[in-house]
């Protein structure tokens, strides 16, 4: 997929459900104090000179956006309904008061029908005054276009829920997932980084592990790949990224790639 213009990725968030330090948990990785051992809920922001999407708008939405002095957003693209990439949504009404209108939500139909039940007081007939305004727009599989930027739908499977991830230019942001359908691996060639979930080091239902992370990545083939959505279970993160081949990493919160 081409894509002409120069754009980046940063990381907002590159933690599990729990985020990194685990509430009440005394560990050697939620007490560290190196800064790459500190994870929001997973989520990225990509952007070329003239537009800006935000992945998922889990519970840590508001801090990311304080952190990275983000100011406008052109749209929101959803992964999937789990309350880790959505609970953030009420916090997107100072992009409503931006813009004078409402936000963009690209998402799978599922995932609509999910917040609409879930945040019901945003779709209300009788409107609380001040309250999130969401506009949907879904996909399946066909490319979607936000301003400049092209982004192609890439389902993969997180136990039996299918899950959006997206590829745009060389690059691709896969979160959540345990399994990746051939028809979707046939989209992942010639990549220069690919995101990619990784749970922790013992095998997990819903999520890659860390041996099954490294096998499936290796056969993707990525110039670079970045893990995410760890657990304080992965371990330091200067010990891990130690282990790791040269050209696979753990991502972590603030880290920026530019892509020309
Ligand atoms: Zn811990
Ligand atoms: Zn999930
Ligand atoms: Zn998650």
């Amino acid at each position: 997929m081409e894509n002409k213009h120069p754009y980046s990725i940063t990381f907002l968030g590159t933690g599990t459900s729990h985020g990194i330090p685990v509430i009440g948990c005394n560990c050697a990785v939620c007490t560290s104090t190196n800064i790459k051992d500190k994870r929001f809920r997973s989520s990225v922001l990509i952007e070329s000179e003239s537009t800006k999407v935000v992945v998922d708008t889990g519970p840590d939405f508001r801090q990311q956006m304080l952190r990275e002095n983000i100011n406008w957003l052109d749209a929101i693209l959803l992964t999937h309904e789990h309350r880790d990439h959505i609970a953030g949504i009420d916090d997107i009404r100072v992009f409503n008061y931006r813009r004078k209108g409402a936000l963009t939500f690209h998402c799978y139909p599922r995932v609509e029908k999910e917040i609409r039940e879930a945040f019901a007081y945003i779709f209300a007939n009788k409107k609380y005054p001040g309250i999130p305004e969401i506009t949907f727009k879904n996909f399946e599989n066909d490319n979607f276009l936000v301003g400049d930027l092209p982004f192609k739908p890439l389902t993969v499977l997180h136990y039996k829920l299918p899950v959006a991830g997206f590829r745009v230019g060389n690059l691709a942001y896969i979160t959540d997932v345990s399994a990746i359908p051939n028809s979707t691996l046939a989209l992942l060639n010639n990549l220069d980084v690919l995101v990619l979930g990784c749970l922790r080091r013992e095998p997990h239902i819903a999520h890659y592990h860390l041996e099954a992370a490294l096998q499936i990545a290796q056969q993707i083939g990525a110039k670079q790949t970045y893990f995410i959505h760890m657990s304080h279970d992965m371990g330091l993160h200067n010990e891990v990224e130690a282990e790791l081949p040269q050209n696979v990493h753990l991502s972590y919160d603030g880290l920026k790639l530019n892509f020309s």
